[in-house]
């Protein structure tokens, strides 16, 4: 199902598929490369972003069965990371 912007009433647009979303504790500290901060992310999940093509807001949706890593396996989380650095986005989830 596509996302709707409620904000245009515009039907969004998938503009990054595969997209990592590192699900964190406590927001990530912008000075620290992420790789230096896994402990404090929870789990690693695989969605897509899609995009209002009017007012450019974001969402991510269509999120796997299950997470991709997951904090009590530290490396696979910086696995997660590694593969698709360009594809990362840090969710504080307190
Ligand atoms: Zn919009």
């Amino acid at each position: 199902m596509t996302p709707v912007c409620l904000n245009c009433g515009t039907m969004m647009k998938c503009t990054k598929t595969g997209a990592r979303l590192f699900e964190c504790k406590a927001p990530m500290m912008p000075e620290m490369p992420p790789t230096d901060q896994i402990g404090n992310i929870r789990a690693v999940w695989a969605a897509d972003v899609f995009t209002c093509p009017d007012c450019r807001a974001e969402v991510a949706t269509h999120f796997g069965a299950g997470p991709l890593a997951e904090e009590f396996r530290p490396d696979s989380i910086k696995q997660a990371y590694d593969a698709y650095p360009e594809k990362a986005f840090f969710v504080c989830r307190p």
